[in-house]
C-alpha cells in the first residue's frame, strides 16, 4: 500500500500543478549533499508562498513528515527526508528586490546567495556572507543553517545580516518575525530562533537582509610558515594589533599538498612543505592602505616568506589554491568526515598540538584548513569506507575530536549545523537540561512533530549508512 495515500490525494486536490509524485521527481528530492538517500512520496514546488501554509496544514491533519529543501547542498543530511513524507522545494520562490535607500535586500527564501550578492553589488551594496556553495545554496538554507564563509571574521555570519523573516509555523500559520526597520525591540525575538533552526521550527519564505557599503579596495597576501603552530601563533599576534582581515584562510601542510596535487603547481614557489595563511584586506582605499602597511610588517617579522598579489588576476590564482584543496583530499581516502568545528583563539596552539597527535595516533590523513579570524576550522578525516579497520578508527577519531573541541571551549559546528551527521555529538556540546529546553521549543512550535523529524535530537550514525554514488553539480571534478 502506498504510504500517505489519502494525504497525497488531498494534497493534489488542493495544490494540483505544484505537486509531483512521480518516481523521478521524488528521487531528485530524496538526498542532499550528504548523499544519504530516503525517498519522499511527494514533492511540492510552490509558486506562491501561501501554498506552504496549505501543505503544512494538511501535513498536520494527516500526520505526514515534511522536509524543506533549498538546493540540498547541506553536507549534514539536514535536508534529506529521513522520515519520508513530503518535500517542499523552494526553487521557484526566488524574487529579489534591493532597497537602495535603506541598504536592505528583500528576498524570497529560494533565491541563491550568489544572486543576492550580485543584485546587491549592482546597486553598489555588499552582502558579505559567502558560503563556498553560494552559486547553488539558497538564502532560506543559509538562514536555517546560519551559514558562514570566509568573510565571517570581519563581517559575521548569516545571523548578523537578517533583519526580519516571514514564513509559516510548522502548524501552517503565517508569521512575520520583526519588521523591515533597523531597530525593533517589540516582543520576543523569535527571528533568531528560526536562524539556525535547521528547518525544524518553521519554513522561511522571505527575509529582509542587511547590506553594507561595497569595499572599493582589496589587497591580498600569501604568507608561509615553517609549522602550523607558527602560523596560528602569528595570526593571533596580527589580531592583537586590531587588524581585521576580510579573509584570513589557514591551510595546514597536508592541505597545501592536496592543493598542489590538484593544481599541479607549487603553492609558494621556493617554499616547500609550509603551512600557509592567505589574507585579504578590504575596505576604503585609505583603510586598506593603512592596514596593508601593518600586515606587511607583521609578515616580515613572523612568516618565513610572503608574496603580495600584484592585481586581481594574481589574487584569484591564490584563491584557487584554497578552493582546490578540498576536492584533492579524496586522493587520501575515498570517504571524508568533514567537520566544521570552532576553536577559541586562545586555544589555537593547543588544538594544533592535539591535531598533530591525532594524525599520528589514528594513522589517518586529516588535512585541516579554515578561517583563522573566527576560529572555524574544517577538519577532514579521510578514510577508506570498505576498510572496516579504517572506518572504525575514523569513527573513534571524530568522537575524540568533538570531545576535545568542547573541552577547549569550542563548538562542534560553526556553519554546517547538526542535521543527521552531528547528532552523535550534540550531547557532548549541550547538557541534558539544555537539550531538553531545545526539545521543549520544538514541541511547542511543532506539537505533531511534522517538520523535519528525525534530525538534531535522535542519534544517527552516518558512517553506518550506505551513501549514494552520485556526482552533484557542486562536487569537485
Ligand atoms: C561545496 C560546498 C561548499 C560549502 N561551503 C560552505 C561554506 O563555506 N559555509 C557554510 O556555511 N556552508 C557551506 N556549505 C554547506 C551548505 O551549502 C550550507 O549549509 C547552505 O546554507 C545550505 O543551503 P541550501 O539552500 O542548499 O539548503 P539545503 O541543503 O536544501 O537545506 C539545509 C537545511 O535548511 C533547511 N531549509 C532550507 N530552506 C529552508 C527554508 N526556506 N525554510 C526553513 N528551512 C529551510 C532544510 O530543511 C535543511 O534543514 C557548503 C556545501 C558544499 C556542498
Amino acid at each position: 500500500m502506498i504510504k500517505h495515500a489519502n494525504a497525497n490525494r488531498a494534497l493534489k486536490r488542493r495544490l494540483g500543478r505544484s505537486v509531483d509524485t512521480s518516481e523521478k521527481g521524488c528521487w531528485a528530492a530524496s538526498f542532499d549533499s550528504s548523499k544519504l538517500f530516503f525517498l519522499p512520496c511527494a514533492v511540492i514546488t510552490p509558486r506562491q508562498e501561501e501554498e506552504i501554509g496549505e501543505v503544512l496544514t494538511l501535513a498536520n491533519k494527516y500526520g505526514v513528515p515534511v522536509t524543506v529543501r533549498g538546493r540540498g547542498t547541506t553536507l549534514m543530511g539536514s535536508a534529506a527526508p529521513v522520515a519520508g513524507g513530503w518535500v517542499i522545494d523552494m526553487l521557484k520562490l526566488n524574487r529579489i528586490r534591493i532597497d537602495d535607500e535603506s541598504g536592505m535586500a528583500h528576498v524570497q527564501a529560494g533565491a541563491t546567495t550568489g544572486d543576492v550578492q550580485r543584485a546587491a553589488d549592482g546597486a553598489g551594496w555588499f552582502y558579505p556572507p559567502d558560503p563556498s556553495s553560494k552559486e547553488f545554496c539558497t538564502i532560506g538554507g543559509n538562514i536555517a543553517c546560519n551559514a558562514g564563509g570566509m568573510h565571517g571574521g570581519k563581517y559575521g555570519v548569516t545571523r548578523d545580516f537578517v533583519i526580519c523573516l516571514r514564513g509559516y509555523l510548522p502548524t501552517g500559520e503565517a508569521v512575520q518575525w520583526g519588521t523591515a526597520t533597523k531597530k525593533n525591540a517589540s516582543g520576543f525575538n523569535l527571528r533568531d530562533l528560526w536562524i539556525g533552526g535547521e528547518g525544524m521550527l518553521g519554513v522561511v519564505t522571505g527575509a529582509v537582509l542587511k547590506l553594507v557599503p561595497k569595499p572599493v579596495s582589496r589587497w591580498t597576501l600569501l604568507t608561509a610558515f615553517k609549522t602550523e603552530t607558527a602560523a596560528v601563533n602569528a595570526a593571533r599576534k596580527l589580531f592583537k594589533q586590531r587588524v581585521q582581515p576580510a579573509i584570513c584562510e589557514f591551510l595546514d601542510r597536508e592541505s597545501v599538498h592536496c592543493a598542489e596535487s590538484a593544481t599541479g603547481r607549487s603553492v609558494f614557489q621556493g617554499q616547500n612543505d609550509r603551512a600557509v595563511i592567505l589574507l585579504e584586506m578590504a575596505g576604503s582605499v585609505s583603510e586598506v592602505k593603512e592596514q596593508s602597511k601593518t600586515v606587511r610588517a607583521w609578515a616580515k617579522d613572523h612568516a618565513v616568506a610572503y608574496r603580495v598579489a600584484r592585481d586581481r588576476d594574481a589574487a584569484e590564482q591564490l584563491w584557487e589554491v584554497r578552493r582546490k584543496c578540498s576536492g584533492a583530499m579524496f586522493e587520501l581516502g575515498d570517504s571524508k568526515l568533514n567537520e566544521d568545528i570552532v576553536i577559541p583563539m586562545r586555544s589555537y596552539s593547543k588544538f594544533i598540538t592535539f591535531l598533530r597527535k591525532l594524525k599520528t595516533s589514528s594513522g589517518l590523513a586529516i588535512p585541516t584548513f579554515g578561517h583563522l579570524a573566527d576560529g572555524n576550522l574544517h577538519v577532514n578525516i579521510m578514510y577508506h569506507r570498505d576498510d572496516p579497520k579504517e572506518s572504525k578508527i575514523a569513527e573513534e577519531t571524530v568522537a575524540l575530536l568533538m570531545k576535545t573541541v568542547v573541552e577547549l571551549g569550542g563548538a562542534i559546528s560553526g556553519e554546517h549545523g547538526i542535521g543527521l551527521a552531528k547528532t552523535p555529538f550534540l550531547r557532548i556540546q549541550y547538557s541534558a537540561a539544555e537539550v531538553k529546553a531545545m526539545q521543549a521549543v520544538k514541541n511547542a512550535l511543532d506539537p505533531k512533530g511534522v517538520l523535519n523529524p528525525g534530525k538534531m535530537f535522535e542519534v544517527f550514525e552516518m558512517w553506518k549508512h550506505q551513501k549514494m554514488t552520485i556526482h552533484l553539480p557542486w562536487d569537485h571534478k
